[in-house]
């Protein structure tokens, strides 16, 4: 109802769908739609759907209360935090799946994952009805995915992309940072370290193979148990080969204990850049 009151009022809106546990990575998204749109919705939703069974479903922090006071001094016009049911009635059958970009990076290790994004996303586009929606780059390869669905089917969205929030040491903010010991969280910013330093090699023309085998080593001996490392394609994922000049990004996942941590920076390849 209130959509459509805004709608019919000719008041633009932007939706930023969240899992809570809201951080600066969470704020500065909702701060720019705000300067997007007339109206700004916060969608706070622990997608079980996007969870395997053995992962972090039961623990993902879940602080509702404390979302709504982070979120207040924004303005945000409307949050929208359904419960399960709502959103997945028992007889639920319906899914959304997409192809291509989802079958490399996380679509590999977690391969419920994007089918669990991309049906809820589109679930809450269809109920928000936003002109805009916006997505962290954190999590670049979701971004790209969202953006390829909402073209693929039509739904008449603008999804945008925002910068990713870091601590002062490089770590990108993420609500599951919150289950790293403090010797975990002191080792943690090593990820996006290494990814950058691989970044800087071949920016500067390096071999692509050596570099990534040299991060993925310093991870390793720094007790990371890594997922990925890879150079990809910005737009397609594809990956790589270094002989045209490309807008690229290094792509990391690893755990850390039993945090999974990912992050991504973006590198111009040169050409002459060695394929991996
Ligand atoms: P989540 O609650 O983790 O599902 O994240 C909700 C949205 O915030 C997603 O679009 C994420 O990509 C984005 N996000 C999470 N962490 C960051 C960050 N450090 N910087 C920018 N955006 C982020």
């Amino acid at each position: 109802r209130q959509v459509a009151n805004w709608r019919n009022a000719g008041e633009s809106i932007a939706l930023v769908p969240t899992m809570g546990a809201q951080h600066e990575g969470h704020l500065s998204l909702v701060r720019t739609a705000g300067r997007k749109a007339d109206r700004v919705i916060v969608s706070i939703f622990v997608n079980p759907a996007q969870f395997a069974p053995t992962e972090d479903f039961g623990s993902y922090p879940r602080q509702e209360k404390s979302d709504l006071d982070k979120l207040a001094p924004f303005g945000v016009d409307l949050v929208f935090a359904p419960n399960r049911d709502e959103v997945y009635p028992p007889d639920f059958s319906t899914g959304v799946s997409v192809g291509g970009l989802t079958e490399c990076l996380c679509g590999v290790s977690r391969p419920h994952f994007f089918g669990g994004v991309a049906t809820v996303v589109s679930k809450l586009l269809n109920q928000a009805q936003p002109d805009i929606a916006i997505f962290g780059e954190k999590d670049y390869q979701q971004l790209l995915v969202i953006r390829r669905m909402a073209r693929d089917l039509d739904i008449p969205v603008k999804i945008l992309g925002g910068a990713i929030v870091r601590e002062n040491d490089g770590l990108a903010l993420s609500s599951r940072n919150a289950y790293l010991s403090a010797a975990e969280r002191a080792r943690a910013p090593l990820l996006n370290r290494n990814l950058r330093q691989v970044a800087g090699a071949l920016a500067a023309g390096g071999d692509q193979k050596k570099a990534v085998a040299a991060a993925k080593d310093a991870l390793a001996d720094a007790g990371f148990r890594l997922d990925y490392l890879e150079v990809r394609h910005a737009g397609t994922l594809d990956e790589v080969d270094g002989s045209r000049e490309s807008p690229a990004r290094v792509f990391g996942a690893a755990f850390l204990g039993k945090t999974r941590l990912i992050d991504n920076v973006p590198v111009r390849l040169k050409p002459g850049n060695a394929r991996r």
